[in-house]
């Protein structure tokens, strides 16, 4: 229980960005996550450069932390939303592509399924960038199996 009174959940964040300086970007967004109201960092895993998956252009640079969170769900989504909006957008042009994307992977064991939020991520299984650093910070989150699946995905530790 935190001070207030509210339950604290383990909660999994995957961090990845590909435009500017991608990297500077993770970092300052770690950094912002473990200052979260309520919220205190626990992990952090390497970064990871990334080839681009459904999608063109330069690496990502990839990251997953554990939080420890007084925050519900959705307002650690908001949050997420509103650190993508402060730190990660350049605005070269209306609508350019954001530097940041901020996804929570699991919250908890909590399975939420709303219209603005499905948790555990759903495409998740699907992602080395993800995968591979979870993997990195709580081995017991993920399968060798589930590793394996995505082993073709080419990554590179930083
Ligand atoms: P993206 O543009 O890839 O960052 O997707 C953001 C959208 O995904 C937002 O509209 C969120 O409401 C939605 N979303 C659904 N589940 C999640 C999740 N687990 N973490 C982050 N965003 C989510």
């Amino acid at each position: 229980m935190s001070e207030a009174g509210s339950p604290e959940v383990l909660a999994y964040v995957a961090l990845g960005a590909n435009l500017g300086d991608a990297r500077a970007s993770v970092l300052a967004a770690v950094d912002a996550l473990g200052k979260l109201p309520g919220t205190r960092l626990v992990r952090a895993s390497s970064l990871y450069r990334t080839a681009p998956l459904e999608a063109s252009g330069p690496d990502f640079i990839n990251a997953v932390v554990a939080l420890q969170t007084t925050l519900s769900a959705p307002e650690l989504l908001t949050q997420l939303q509103q650190l993508e909006n402060a730190q990660g957008r350049q605005r070269p042009y209306v609508n350019a592509p954001r530097t940041l994307d901020l996804d929570i992977l699991l919250y908890g064991d909590a399975v939420i399924n709303s219209p603005v939020l499905q948790v555990p991520h759903p495409r998740m299984l699907q992602r080395a960038f993800v995968l591979v650093p979870l993997a990195e910070i709580a081995p017991g989150q993920v399968s060798a199996a589930q590793l394996a699946d995505v082993a073709s995905q080419r990554m590179h530790r930083l």
